[in-house]
């Protein structure tokens, strides 16, 4: 009997402190900053400052290259009327966005990315019509990642492969480039020697054995976009290590309930097995 205890409560504590690491180990990206929020707007300098007031991890945004050149932050393709990667940088900047701010340049963004140190930026490069001018965007948003310092805090993102083997030729090693497309296994993420899978929440519900298999090839998964707790819930128990959200500070709050109520179960565990 005592034996058959012993085996009870072990299992109980090996499950209760997995489900612990799990929920301690993600970490919470907003989705297009803390935008859902008053005074915020999504890709705002705002909802980067947000996202570090309320402890985010990382803060996600969107970049395209202008006709003529200009990488601003913004995530639709078509906005207000303009296409992005086709108006010229004058009539994109005209936009007013909800909160009053206008449509930030990277280099405007980055400045603000700066000023708070402790969060991590998570840089969507949008994919361009052709492969030279995704060329041009990477090898710009690397200069300027580089002259304002903030290399070390900034992951890639990607939808496209081309987009995601020219910053690897850019930065062999030392920047996280992570692929945003679902279509690729683990397996082959890991041997285009990227740092992970930026999947779905369909694509990753489809493949949940992709968050195994990529720890395994030693890369990363983070989830977009999750919103509901369900979906939260089901992602942190299978261990992911990021998940993006459009509601940031739920996920805290809710990392931090899960996290409490795992430490009861333990407390509640080590005293069984000493009786
Ligand atoms: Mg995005």
């Amino acid at each position: 009997m005592k034996l058959f205890s012993f085996f009870v409560t072990s299992s109980l504590i090996i499950s209760s402190l997995t489900l612990q690491e799990a929920s301690a180990k993600t970490k919470v990206v907003a989705h297009r900053g803390f935008w859902n929020t008053e005074n915020s707007a999504q890709n705002t300098l705002a909802s980067f400052a947000k996202a570090d007031s309320i402890g985010c991890f990382g803060s996600e945004i969107d970049v395209w290259l202008t006709t003529d050149d200009h990488l601003i932050v913004n995530h639709d393709k078509n906005f207000q009327g303009l296409f992005m990667e086709t108006a010229p940088f004058e009539q994109i900047r005209s936009i007013s966005l909800p909160n009053g701010e206008k449509i930030p340049t990277l280099d405007e963004y980055l400045a603000e990315v700066r000023k708070h140190p402790s969060t991590r930026l998570v840089l969507e490069m949008k994919s361009l019509t052709d492969y030279s001018r995704e060329d041009v965007a990477a090898s710009k948003i690397s200069e300027l990642l580089r002259k304002h310092g903030v290399l070390d805090r900034t992951d890639i993102i990607v939808f496209s492969l081309n987009a995601a083997m020219t910053f690897k030729k850019i930065f062999p090693t030392g920047v996280k480039i992570f692929y945003l497309d679902g279509d690729l296994s683990p397996k082959k993420i890991k041997k285009l020697g990227l740092s992970g899978i930026d999947y779905s929440v369909k694509v990753l519900k489809n493949h949940p054995e992709w968050v195994e298999q990529a720890h395994k090839q030693g890369i990363e998964v983070n989830v977009w976009t999750a919103n509901t707790e369900e979906d939260m819930k089901y992602f942190i128990d299978l261990g992911v290590d990021y998940i993006t959200t459009d509601h940031p500070d739920q996920l805290i709050k809710l990392l931090s309930e899960y996290k409490s109520s795992k430490d009861k179960k333990d407390k509640k565990v080590k005293k069984v097995s000493k009786k």
